[in-house]
């Protein structure tokens, strides 16, 4: 189908008054993929695929029912590789502005595939920003390699699936009752989790771990997500969730106070991750060095696996602790992210745990572990 002005703006749901968001809902036709410029051997094709949330997300800033997602595709020679762009949408990006990157993106002008250092780098400079987007072409680019050659790319890195971590499950902002039923479900799931998320920073820290302890003993995760502004309460505050069992305390003070921060860290008793606080590899050493314990790496930040990789390197020959995490995302970005778990302290990888309309099956939670498949690329298959 030829991408001209009004088929594209149809598709993605543009009107004359506007960029809206496609209102899809499960068991309605999806619409087509749209292919992007040029018509040789390698063709990237993207549709938008908002995700359908299990419950209201709430967290430190705002709550939310859905996720805007873009899902990618990259065929060549008949073999095809799938990746995904999640938007969250504080992070600025949309289905709007992934799909008007993606339309500028031209894979058929490098002959070989494998290339993937160049492919990327051009990927790169078509514009600035867009990290989620340029994460959905790195990823299917990963996925369609590993397909090429029938392994899965844990394997091609030499990462032994042995190795992966276990992974959190998150428990929203709410009132007690509902956070309670919420970790009774949780620990009930069949993933048998071994370790939850809990989410803090709206005034009710304690009543939150309190009443998350009233249900379970299992190890926590900490997530503030910027809400702590007093470096001194927050001190206070972490030495006390120590008592309570938990790991580490992610993103506890807004990301421009870097001084607080950088006392906070080095008094903490617990690892502290920055999140929020960082997107690209050279942030790690220009923003985080001496500031946090550690990173929490998203291949919806990072531009995808390429870059995650050298993140993950980098960041432990500065000594610091790693975590991979997610957006709320289908099997395709949490399998992706996966593969390369192996060589991290930490996962957060319950974004597809969140959706009910995963279009995919992929990397599984078994007994609370990120359990890999031998699926060739990123190890998804299509439901
Ligand atoms: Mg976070």
């Amino acid at each position: 189908m030829l991408l001209n002005r009004r088929n594209f703006a149809k598709i993605i749901g543009i009107t004359a008054a506007g960029a809206m968001m496609p209102k899809m809902s499960i068991g309605q036709t999806a619409p087509a993929f749209i292919k992007s410029k040029g018509s040789g051997r390698m063709k990237l094709t993207f549709k938008p695929y908002p995700l359908e949330m299990e419950h209201t997300f709430t967290v430190a800033e705002y709550s939310r029912n859905s996720t805007p997602d873009v899902l990618t595709q990259i065929e060549y020679d008949g073999t095809v590789g799938y990746g995904e762009a999640s938007m969250p949408p504080y992070l600025g990006e949309s289905i709007a502005t992934a799909t008007k990157f993606l339309s500028k993106v031209n894979l058929t002008q490098f002959p070989d595939p494998f290339r993937i250092d160049d492919i990327l780098t051009y990927v790169d400079s078509i514009a600035v920003g867009n990290p989620a987007a340029k994460a959905s072409v790195d990823i299917a680019l990963h996925d369609l390699l590993g397909k090429l050659v029938n392994q899965p790319l844990y394997k091609l890195w030499g990462l032994n699936p042995e190795n992966t971590p276990d992974t959190d499950f998150t428990i929203g902002i709410d009132k007690p009752d509902v956070v309670r039923a919420k970790t009774i479900e949780a620990i009930k799931m069949k993933e048998h989790l071994k370790v939850l998320k809990v989410k803090l920073g709206r005034g009710n820290d304690q009543e939150m771990i309190n009443t998350v302890r009233s249900v379970t003993n299992l190890p926590l995760y900490v997530d503030v997500n910027q809400g702590w502004k007093d470096k001194n309460k927050a001190l206070d505050m972490i030495y006390w969730l120590k008592e309570k069992g938990v790991v580490f305390v992610e993103q506890p003070m807004p990301k421009e106070q870097v001084d607080d921060m950088a006392w906070l860290t080095e008094y903490s008793p617990l690892p502290t991750m920055a999140d929020e606080a960082f997107q690209r590899l050279p942030d790690i050493v220009d923003k985080i060095k001496g500031v946090y314990s550690g990173i929490n790496i998203k291949l919806m930040k990072s531009t995808g696996l390429y870059e995650a990789q050298k993140m993950i390197t980098v960041a432990r020959a500065l000594d610091m602790k790693v975590m991979v995490g997610c957006m709320t995302e289908t099997s395709c970005g949490v399998s992706a992210v996966a593969q390369l778990s192996p060589l991290v302290d930490w996962g957060d990888m319950d974004g597809n745990l969140l959706i009910k309309n995963d279009p995919f099956t992929g990397m599984k939670v078994v007994d609370g572990k990120v359990t890999l498949n031998d699926w060739p690329g990123i190890g998804i298959k299509k439901v």
